[in-house]
């Protein structure tokens, strides 16, 4: 008997397991995701107007394709299904469920309005529904992004790209007229640290000096003249080629263009002012002292209307499973969690990291399968099917997605790639032909 798995997460890690899986064969793979449309981060994460990134999805549409895969879309682990009743069902259960929420920045003034964290913003521009109707108020002069990794980079950059730049990517129509409509002159990229401890990857940073009416701007007194301290040898040349374009875009004038995203290092927020809605941002002076920032007891304010932490993201417990709150993740030895539970991807090491990424967790997820269970001896599919089919639940298939994806590439606008739906009543209606 195949051995049978259920992968909980259609995200990269998801699918990495899933590869791994079936590259030794004799096993029966059911990929459950609570949306009706696979891919996790791949569609709702990698921005709009990185097309090239999304490729990765055809190949995983390959694998779900398998004859030994199913996929179970609008299924959700502890609603329609509980993780209890999943691993009495399969031999082996894979969490991949990532990290879907914010971190808080935790100062005061957080929650004014005017204030929206990375995951809700990220997901409002990539049509998920969770965050369709986060409805962000850009009738805002200025914004300020907390945070130097490439998710600030990624937000800085599709709010302050125009219309002609964004016009082969698949920002929603709702977020295309919120952000083209926008008054929006100047983006500021806040790190609490300095230059050479910045998270963002020099691809991304350079794509902000290529812009067609925003100059990225950079005081050149917080640039140092080299690299100094003890990295590895790949962690030193990111960290040159980032200070060799930061310096660059020191070089550039604030008035070669109308807008500007401006780096402010050495800033660590310490209050969002304003009453009800966000009018600033109070930020301390730091310096890093042995890789930490410290405070200065010198502040400045920013003044703004749209504040956006991209400080990270955060897994939240999966009722069944043992969570860690402290570190935000499924405590485990290298994936495995419990006998016949494993994890892989951000909930299984936190929030770091590229797609591919996630390929050494699926290696090591489906080793670990492979070494723990001999053979098959649970139903697996069948038995799922039975219980989703008694609780009335609406499975969308892989051959679902197929025509929800041909809806989207068939009514875009070229050079547009798609135009995606982002309500799930409207994915489900195009599969009724309604
Ligand atoms: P990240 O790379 O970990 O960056 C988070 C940033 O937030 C850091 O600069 C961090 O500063 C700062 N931060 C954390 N807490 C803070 C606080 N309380 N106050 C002020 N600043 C704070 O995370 P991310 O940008 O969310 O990205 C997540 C992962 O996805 C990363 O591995 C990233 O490379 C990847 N990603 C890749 C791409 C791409 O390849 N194009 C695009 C998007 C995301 P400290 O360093 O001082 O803690």
């Amino acid at each position: 008997m195949p051995v049978t798995v259920a992968i909980v997460g259609s995200g990269p890690a998801g699918f990495y397991t899933a590869d791994a899986l079936l590259k030794d064969g004799n096993v029966e793979v059911d990929i459950i995701d609570r949306l009706p449309t696979p891919f996790g981060l791949i569609r709702a994460g990698v921005a709009p107007d990185h097309q090239t990134t999304k490729k990765i999805q055809q190949k995983f549409e390959q694998t779900a394709l398998d004859d030994n895969v199913c996929y179970f879309g609008n299924v959700e682990v502890g609603r329609d299904v509980t993780l209890d009743e999943l691993r009495g069902m399969y031999d082996a259960v894979v969490l991949a469920v990532g990290a879907p929420f914010d971190r808080k920045m935790g100062i005061p003034g957080e929650d004014k309005k005017g204030v929206h964290g990375s995951a809700a913003f990220v997901g409002w521009y990539n049509a998920h529904p969770d965050f369709r109707h986060l409805d962000p108020d850009l009738n805002v002069k200025a914004a300020a992004i907390v945070g130097v990794g490439n998710v600030a980079i990624d937000i800085a950059r599709v709010l302050i790209k125009t219309a002609a730049e964004m016009a082969d990517s698949d920002l929603p129509d709702y977020a295309a007229a919120t952000i083209h409509a926008s008054p929006l002159t100047d983006v500021y990229i806040i790190g609490r640290r300095g230059p050479i401890e910045a998270k963002f990857t020099n691809v991304e940073l350079r794509e902000l000096g290529k812009l067609e009416t925003a100059v990225p701007q950079v005081d050149p007194t917080q640039l140092p003249d080299g690299v100094e301290g003890d990295w590895d040898d790949r962690d030193r040349r990111l960290k040159e080629r980032n200070l060799a374009t930061l310096k660059e875009f020191a070089a550039r004038r604030r008035d070669e263009l109308p807008k500007a995203v401006h780096f402010l290092f050495y800033a660590s927020p310490v209050e969002v002012l304003g009453g009800d809605r966000v009018e600033g941002l109070r930020v301390e002076r730091t310096r890093v002292e042995g890789n930490r920032a410290v405070g200065t007891g010198e502040t400045f304010d920013i003044p703004c209307g749209l504040v956006i932490p991209a400080v990270g993201y955060r897994s939240v417990p999966v009722p069944g499973a043992p969570f860690d709150a402290q570190a935000c993740i499924v405590p485990n030895q290298d994936g495995r969690v419990a006998p016949g539970l494993y994890v892989a991807g951000w909930v299984k090491r936190g929030p770091t990291g590229v797609i591919a990424s996630n390929r050494p967790d699926g290696v090591a997820a489906a080793a670990h399968i492979r070494q723990d269970i001999a053979a098959g001896n649970k139903p697996g599919r069948v038995a799922l099917q039975a219980i989703l089919g008694q609780r009335q639940v609406r499975i969308t298939s892989i051959a679902d997605w197929q025509k929800i994806r041909a809806m989207e590439e068939g009514t875009a606008l070229p050079p547009a790639p798609r135009r995606k739906l982002s309500s799930i009543r409207d994915m489900l209606a195009v599969l009724d032909g309604s």
